[in-house]
């Protein structure tokens, strides 16, 4: 009983929960994709049965990458406290590393960053926040076209636009953004938007969408501005 107190004690907020439920899904599922895997190159398997093996990892895969993400969100506090971003280097290592996932669809992203852009967050999430923004633009662009990130500072806000001239919204579409495991993508998770908006929240920033279907996507994110001068002096 002393023992079962000391547990409920442990996992008091849903995150810690939510974190050793995920840590104790993902480890079963290791091994028994491990085995799939060999199964799948395994000679005495007939072909039909190969391509079994193959669904069943393409779907391990996908709860894993469900559990990835309610990990992110699970994290403790501590590990994730805020300090003096500038954008501009942010924005600038995000899209470096979305670089290779737009050009499998030949997908460009432009990037153009104006005024004095630091904020206070913290840069995993912050990173996180973009990153998720920006792959939603490229998997709704058709082949070819471009992106646009920007980010500018505007009075008292830093202003970050993700726009796209994809798929776009629908008004139905537009309302349930942000709603857990809400995607119309044949191997999305709906998670990466409730993440996005949590991060938004944190840091009293807001997030909206402007968009109209087949035409495009704008996704304007913004933060208030930190004036580093007034820190210093
Ligand atoms: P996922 O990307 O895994 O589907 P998200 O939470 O990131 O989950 O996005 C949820 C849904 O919102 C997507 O499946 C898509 O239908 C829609 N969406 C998000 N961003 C865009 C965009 N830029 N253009 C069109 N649809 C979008
Ligand atoms: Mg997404």
């Amino acid at each position: 009983y002393y023992e079962q107190i000391q547990q409920s004690e442990r996992l008091k907020t849903s995150g810690q929960l939510a974190a050793a439920v995920a840590h104790e899904i993902r480890n079963p599922l290791t091994v028994v994709k491990g085995f799939l895997q060999l199964y799948e190159k395994d000679k005495s398997f007939s072909s039909d049965q190969k391509r079994n093996f193959t669904l069943m990892i393409d779907e391990l895969n996908m709860a894993e990458q469900v559990i990835t993400q309610l990990l992110t969100m699970a994290k403790p506090e501590q590990e994730q406290a805020a300090e003096i971003v500038d954008v501009k280097d942010v924005l600038q290592s995000v899209t470096d590393l979305l670089h290779s996932y737009g050009l499998l669809h030949d997908n460009r992203i432009e990037l153009k960053v104006t005024g004095d852009c630091t904020i206070s967050a913290n840069i995993i999430e912050l990173k996180q926040l973009l990153i998720n923004i920006i792959k939603n633009a490229i998997e709704a662009s058709n082949y070819g076209e471009l992106v646009i990130v920007t980010a500018e500072k505007e009075k008292e806000f830093v202003v970050i636009k993700v726009i796209d001239h994809g798929k776009g919204m629908s008004e139905e579409e537009l309302a349930a953004l942000g709603t857990p495991f809400y995607s119309l993508k044949s191997k999305g998770t709906g998670l990466g938007l409730m993440i996005c908006f949590n991060i938004v929240e944190k840091y009293n920033g807001k997030i909206d969408f402007v968009s109209s279907k087949n035409q495009g996507t704008t996704t304007s994110i913004c933060f208030p501005y930190y004036d580093k001068q007034s820190y210093f002096r």
